[in-house]
């Protein structure tokens, strides 16, 4: 059967990885690519996967666009904005959609990917982070298929084996994370960190709003809501484990003792071409991992004073579900400020505890409730960053 795939986000890093992959698959159809504003990127990949749809952020760059493909004689709708994002989520021709527009601008198109049954490849964590629970909802009452591209939670995924969700089998989810490019720097030097320092990761090549994620290991924080919401089980099951080389994707310990991990490279195609594929296998272009080069597997406890989110997730994650809301809203504020150099490394997680604190906690019955919680975290955010 031929799928038929809509990209969201196709020109991001996800987006980029998942195209490598296609390239390859010749049981896929390109059915909508999406981009923000890289106009050139999103033409350039229109050109060679020839889409029936192309959507672009930006309304301005619509026509342009438009044009150019006309010139080559290329069939490609140009549509642009928030709505026609929703719309090649949701058309009834895609079988599946990527999810891989970073932060909360992803919501409403994976929400209704997952309202109407697609098969949801979800790298787009904010998304479930914010909506978890009427997200899962959707999920089950449309008969939707979510697959984890988050490496992490592809990893476990395939840990878990035959059941995706945890049963009482488990004991206990080590969800792995490097620590990022700050996990030993003295913590007298954090205070004068810069966004290109935070974005210099060890091992992952990713967008910056993730790569300063990873810096403050809000990365992990989202990630272990993201676990919750996944496999139906509580935080108190999920445990952060560093591992600085970022070779095993995480564990699933059962019962019984036995500890079942997902290695790999640091390359997101491997986990891209397990949901392109699943349930079979399908070749990803990774080079292979070469055990007589592995030197050594480094496992250690998160130092929990130097990355405050990881305590805080655990508090957002058994409260009141707004709290994800704000907890994901203030990181995007803060983590924007900071790219502007207009907030310190360290006041990121700051403003967020700050944001946490100062926020009424709301009750979330629809994807509306999720979107106007989210517009009062930003704004109650944007007011704690001029305060300071
Ligand atoms: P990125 O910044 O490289 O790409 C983001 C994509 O979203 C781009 O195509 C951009 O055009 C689009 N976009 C951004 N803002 C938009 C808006 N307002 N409206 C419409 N489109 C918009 O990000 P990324 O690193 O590819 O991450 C994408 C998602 O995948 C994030 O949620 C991230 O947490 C998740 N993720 C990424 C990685 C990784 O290795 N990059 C790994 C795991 C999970
Ligand atoms: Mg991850």
């Amino acid at each position: 059967m031929i799928k038929r795939i809509t990209i969201l986000g196709s020109t991001g890093s996800i987006g980029q990885s998942t195209l490598k992959v296609l390239a390859t698959q010749p049981d896929y159809e390109v059915f909508a690519l999406t981009a923000n504003e890289n106009v050139d990127l999103l033409f350039a990949q229109c050109q060679q996967f020839r889409p029936e749809f192309a959507v672009i952020g930006v309304p301005a760059l619509a026509q342009d666009l438009a044009a150019k493909l006309q010139a080559l004689g290329l069939a490609t709708k140009v549509l642009s904005g928030p709505a026609a994002l929703v719309q090649v989520a949701a058309d009834p021709a895609a079988t599946h959609v990527m999810a891989a527009i970073v932060g909360g601008a992803g919501l409403a198109p994976s929400f209704a990917a997952a309202e109407s049954g697609k098969v949801i490849l979800l790298a787009n964590k904010e998304a479930l982070v914010m909506a978890g629970a009427i997200f899962m909802d959707a999920v089950a009452r449309s008969n939707a298929t979510l697959l984890p591209v988050d490496s992490e939670h592809n990893a476990i995924f395939q840990c878990l084996g035959q059941s995706s969700h945890v049963d009482t089998g488990v004991q206990r989810i080590l969800l792995t994370g490097s620590g990022g490019p700050f996990l030993d720097t003295p913590l007298a030097d954090l205070e004068h960190v810069t966004p290109d320092d935070a974005c210099q990761h060890p091992n992952w090549d990713m967008g910056r709003k993730i790569s300063v994620d990873s810096a403050t290991m809000m990365n992990k924080a989202l990630e272990l809501i993201e676990a919750c919401w996944l496999f139906d089980v509580p935080p108190e099951k999920i445990e952060f484990v560093i591992h600085p080389q970022s070779i095993v994707h995480s564990m699933v310990e059962f019962v019984d003792g036995s500890v079942v991990a997902q290695l790999g490279q640091p390359d997101m195609r491997t986990p891209i071409a397990h949901v392109l594929a699943f349930p079979e296998r399908a070749d990803a272009g990774v080079a292979a991992l070469d055990f007589s080069q592995l030197r050594a597997l480094e496992f250690r406890a998160p130092e929990l004073s130097r990355f405050p989110v990881l305590s805080l997730a655990r508090v957002v994650a058994s409260g009141p579900k707004s709290l994800a809301v704000t907890f994901n809203a203030a990181n995007e504020v803060a983590v924007e400020a900071f790219l502007a150099d207009r907030l310190s490394f360290l006041n990121i997680s700051a403003v967020i505890k700050a944001a946490l604190d100062a926020a009424e906690t709301q009750e979330l019955h629809s994807l509306d409730d999720v979107l106007a919680c989210d517009a009062t975290a930003r704004a109650l955010t944007r007011r704690i960053l001029k305060s300071l």
